[in-house]
């Protein structure tokens, strides 16, 4: 296709188009060329791919309220109605299954093609029907569970690894459907979703929000999504639980995680906090917690480089062999460095955990370790 039907497709002007494209990013997949683009650019969505005459748009920023009373209000006093569908945010990775010339591809967040979740989603949901009466449709969810190549959290509802819908939207467009349609759709084709809390009145969402966020955080999960019911508008909530499970996580690889990604998570602690006007007793209590997930795992990843041992993202996988295999040859030619760690075959399946080796944590800590002056 002629770049000039794509800023078409885009809605961009010419100049923009081409501006955009000195951006994107050129991969293959199965022998096919695709570009995407892979961080944010004004007009046009992360993730979004332009591949054979079409595109595929990527999935909206979801802006974060630090103070539920006043950032929900902020954030929908202009739509059209006056409630709010509040739905559960889950701990994985966003991906987005379409259909191209009759295949089903699943894309990642920035865009890329993953061989891995294409394959295993197959196995997981049965997207057939759905995509023989919306061929345009664009399913967003998220991939959850422990065995997880990209983010992997304990969920006692998931053995392995499961997919929930959380969205529907235009592949193209990318308008997304109203928040009951979509249920209702998912729910005829026996698509697994997300959880949805109810739907509030928007003065009165943040005191309901706020007792849901106290048992999701008691359950160590990690948050809420608000909707506008017409689906257009989103805002996001996290426990605390998961603000300190990022930290504990980002902490044990200090010098591979950027310092704005701990930064935010500590303010979050922060508003969190005075919102929920703590006594000082309980606030100690969060102090406390808060210390000790960044100190503890910090602790273990210096330890465990003095051992001479290698720390990294740690994952485990179960899938076909074959399955297994493209994820690590994907994983490589992104140049990451992967460690098998243990493999072994279960009812068919190659069960796999691996690491995914941090260059810059095992250096700099050994550098420090060395007795490096700074
Ligand atoms: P961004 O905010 O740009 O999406 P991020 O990595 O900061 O990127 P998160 O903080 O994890 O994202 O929050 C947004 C993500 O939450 C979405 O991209 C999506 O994958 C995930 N998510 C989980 N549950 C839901 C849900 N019910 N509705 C919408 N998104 C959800």
């Amino acid at each position: 296709m002629r770049d000039t039907e794509y800023h078409r497709l885009l809605g961009m002007n010419r100049d923009a188009f081409e501006e955009l494209e000195a951006h994107l990013e050129e991969r293959t997949y199965d022998g096919q060329t695709y570009r995407h683009v892979p961080d944010y650019r004004r007009g046009v969505e992360r993730g979004t791919t332009l591949i054979d005459d079409t595109i595929v748009r990527g999935f909206p920023k979801v802006p974060r309220t630090l103070v539920l009373s006043d950032g929900v209000p902020e954030r929908f006093a202009d739509q059209p109605d006056d409630r709010i569908a509040v739905e559960e945010k889950l701990n994985g990775y966003n991906v987005r299954v379409v259909r191209l010339d009759g295949e089903r591809l699943a894309f990642t967040r920035s865009g890329m093609i993953c061989p891995f979740t294409t394959r295993i989603i197959e196995r997981l949901v049965d997207f057939e029907d759905l995509f023989e009466q919306y061929p345009k449709a664009m399913v967003c969810g998220e991939m959850i569970g422990p065995e997880n190549p990209y983010t992997a959290h304990d969920y006692p509802e998931v053995d392995s690894l499961a997919f929930r819908a959380f969205d529907w939207r235009d592949r193209e467009s990318g308008e997304p459907l109203p928040v009951e349609t979509r249920r209702e759709r998912y729910e005829t084709f026996d698509i697994p979703q997300t959880r949805l809390f109810g739907r509030f009145e928007v003065d009165e969402a943040a005191t309901e929000i706020r007792r849901l966020i106290e048992k999701l955080d008691a359950e160590d999960r990690e948050g809420v999504i608000m909707k506008s019911l017409d689906g257009t508008a989103q805002l996001k909530y996290t426990t605390s639980a998961a603000n300190q499970g990022d930290l504990a996580y980002a902490f044990s690889l200090p010098f591979d995680y950027g310092q704005p990604f701990m930064f935010r998570r500590l303010i979050r602690e922060g508003f969190q906090s005075v919102e929920w006007d703590e006594s000082d007793a309980v606030a100690r209590e969060r102090a406390h917690e808060l210390g000790e997930a960044i100190l503890l795992s910090m602790h273990e990843t210096i330890e465990t480089v003095d051992a001479g041992d290698p720390v990294g993202e740690r994952h485990t996988v179960r899938a076909s062999p074959e399955t297994v295999d493209v994820l690590f040859e994907h994983l490589e030619r992104q140049g990451l460095t992967i460690d098998i760690e243990a493999d072994r075959r279960e009812d068919g399946d190659r069960v796999c955990t691996f690491l995914k080796q941090t260059r810059s944590t095992i250096d700099k800590t050994r550098n420090y370790l060395d007795g490096h002056i700074v």
